[in-house]
């Protein structure tokens, strides 16, 4: 008999899911029976489509802005969705951008913008969904970190920064809600095909790619794949952890 991951009945919300790695793990979810709330802050048509897909394919879905570095936007856009579908089962941390510079011309602006979308997104997401989740006895908060939150990267503090704090609240979370069958872990990423990577130098791809065992570049169904797994009751037992979805570019 073969394996099969079940989300029926299951509440799923992906931040920025109308793109890229957000994308892939909202189709991926709905896929495997989830209602799925696909979260955008700017791209309300390219999440309509992901919605619409969704419902296509014979599942369900609905969009819901928020700016996820804004406490009350999180808060109502998490209020709305407990209030119409009931509950919220699986959350996945997914919204992120870049905004790289060296440290020495790095500006306030840069490195607020990326910790407030990267990390304190996750505080005010979580904190929103925790309470029912610990109600319901059931939850699963995935967080989508990154190697460089684990290597470090020469540009990028405010990223590293950001996504290696993820990894310390995934852990920190963990530990406080492990006995109500909730977990929290956080997925990795190297180097994944998508509107982020698309912009770097040639030059700079090629470099990366020689440091891939894999030998090729990641897509986004290579990390929303590790996703389905830690929101599955097969990952019931896992919690805490940062699972790498990269190639085996970073090893540790
Ligand atoms: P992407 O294609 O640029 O997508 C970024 C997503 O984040 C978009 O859907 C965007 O939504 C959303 N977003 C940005 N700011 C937001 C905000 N304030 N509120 C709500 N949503 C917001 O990038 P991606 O590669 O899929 O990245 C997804 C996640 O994976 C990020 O956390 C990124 O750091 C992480 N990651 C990516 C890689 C990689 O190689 N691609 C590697 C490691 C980690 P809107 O378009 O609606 O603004």
């Amino acid at each position: 008999m073969a394996v099969t991951i079940d989300l029926s009945g299951k509440v799923a919300l992906v931040t920025g899911a109308g793109r890229g790695i957000g994308k892939a793990c909202a189709l991926k979810l709905a896929e495997a029976g989830a209602k799925v709330a696909v979260n955008y802050n700017s791209s309300e048509t390219a999440a309509q489509e992901v919605a619409q897909a969704i419902t296509q394919a014979g599942g369900e879905a609905r969009t819901v802005q928020a700016d996820v570095g804004q406490a009350e936007a999180v808060d109502a856009m998490i209020g709305g969705l407990v209030k119409d579908w009931g509950r919220v089962d699986i959350l996945v941390n997914n919204a992120g951008i870049t905004r790289d510079n060296l440290m020495m011309r790095m500006s306030q602006d840069e490195w607020d913008a990326v910790l407030d979308t990267n990390l304190r997104s996750a505080y005010f997401t979580s904190r929103a969904v925790l309470r029912q989740m610990l109600r319901n006895r059931w939850g699963r908060i995935v967080s989508i970190s990154s190697v460089v939150g684990l290597t470090g990267n020469a540009g990028q503090a405010n990223y590293a920064a950001a996504k290696a704090g993820l990894i310390g609240f995934t852990k920190s979370l963990a530990r406080e809600v492990g006995s109500r069958n909730i977990t929290a872990n956080a997925v990795a990423p190297g180097f994944i095909e998508t509107d982020i990577t698309a912009g770097l130098p040639e030059t700079l791809k090629a470099e990366m790619l020689k440091t891939i065992p894999a030998e090729r570049y990641g897509q986004p169904e290579d990390v929303a794949n590790v996703v389905l797994f830690l929101v599955s009751d097969l990952a019931s037992y896992v919690t805490g952890q940062v699972v790498n979805a990269d190639g085996g570019m970073v090893m540790y």
